[in-house]
């Protein structure tokens, strides 16, 4: 453990280690309509992986029907190249998912319950009674496959339906997933309405409830301060974040959800403030670049426009002004 140089608040004897997940495969690509072919899937996160990238949150169990885009989770992940340190997850939202993923090479399951009722019943079709009562029999299979269990809370700092949340109500799903085995809580701002004050609250309550629980922030960037909340986050001590690669993502059961956080920006942010992420800024952008063109559109990632600080311009290929 080495001291974060830029110090935030009272974080200055923390961990300059920070995980930076990347969900882009599941969080982004599941409301693309262009369907990326299989192969390129396994391309992009093997890429990924060289990129220095180690936790990717690969795809997600749901059915077919309902995401076209990842029918092909098993074949994805059976055609991932592992390093040493590779963490693979996926989303798995029930007990059929749970047996899905119990016959691939995954490591964590994420499960999956919103803190609001309305978004529960949009996303899972289920209450959120309905879906913790379901947990342990969900996380005990996957335990039983030998996978490590996650749970994500969505809209945990607000709900497009509901508004403001309850922070009793995150921290008792959050609860619920420590009592099923969980290894890690996952704290998801599915449509961009926290702040720098929300995350401080809810952080704080969650981590007074279950002190040794692993907590990552999910953040999406739709009022344009999905950086902003990583700092508060990292203010908290929160050392994994989950971000996308050119900053894909939304949520097809939230209006207005725009992308997460972006990997390449995050990544630009933590290393300049003196954090160690691992990841190959450089090779993060050539990612980002190759999902453009698989989509056929531009991403919102900005540092893959502009490129890291110190890169520069001959001073001849710009005119001077002409007074
Ligand atoms: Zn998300």
């Amino acid at each position: 453990m080495s001291n974060v140089p830029y110090s935030l608040a009272e974080d200055a004897l923390g961990d300059a280690n920070v995980e930076v997940i990347e969900v882009g495969t599941r969080d982004g690509l599941q409301i693309e309509r262009t369907i990326v072919p299989t192969a390129e899937k396994i391309t992009l996160i093997n890429t990924m992986l060289a990129s220095g990238l180690r936790s990717i949150e690969v795809t997600s169990f749901v059915s077919p029907k309902a995401v076209p885009q990842m029918a092909d989770a098993e074949q994805v992940l059976a055609g991932i190249v592992r390093r040493p340190d590779t963490v693979l997850m996926a989303l798995v939202p029930n007990m059929r998912a749970a047996e899905r993923a119990c016959t691939t090479p995954l490591d964590d399951g994420v499960l999956l319950c919103s803190a609001s009722n309305t978004h529960n019943r949009k996303n899972l079709n289920r209450s959120i009674d309905e879906t913790l009562a379901g947990l342990p029999s969900v996380a005990a299979t996957l335990h039983a496959g030998g996978i490590g269990v996650r749970g994500a809370v969505a809209t945990a700092f607000g709900c497009p339906f509901e508004g403001d949340i309850a922070i009793g109500d995150v921290v008792s799903i959050a609860r619920a997933y420590a009592a099923a085995g969980a290894h890690g809580v996952t704290l998801s701002d599915t449509t961009g309405m926290a702040t720098p004050l929300n995350i401080r609250s809810v952080v704080r309550a969650v981590r007074a409830a279950l002190p040794a629980m692993e907590l990552t922030l999910h953040l999406h960037n739709t009022r344009g301060i999905g950086l902003g909340n990583a700092l508060a986050g990292l203010a908290e001590g929160i050392r994994r974040f989950d971000s996308s690669i050119g900053g894909l993502g939304g949520c097809p059961f939230a209006p207005g959800a725009t992308g997460n956080i972006c990997t390449e920006d995050l990544v630009y942010l933590l290393e300049e403030c003196g954090y160690a992420t691992g990841v190959d800024l450089e090779r993060a952008i050539g990612v980002a670049r190759k999902m453009e063109s698989l989509l056929g559109r531009p991403l919102t990632g900005q540092v893959m426009r502009a490129g890291p600080r110190l890169r520069l311009h001959p001073a001849d290929a710009v005119r001077a002004a002409q007074g």
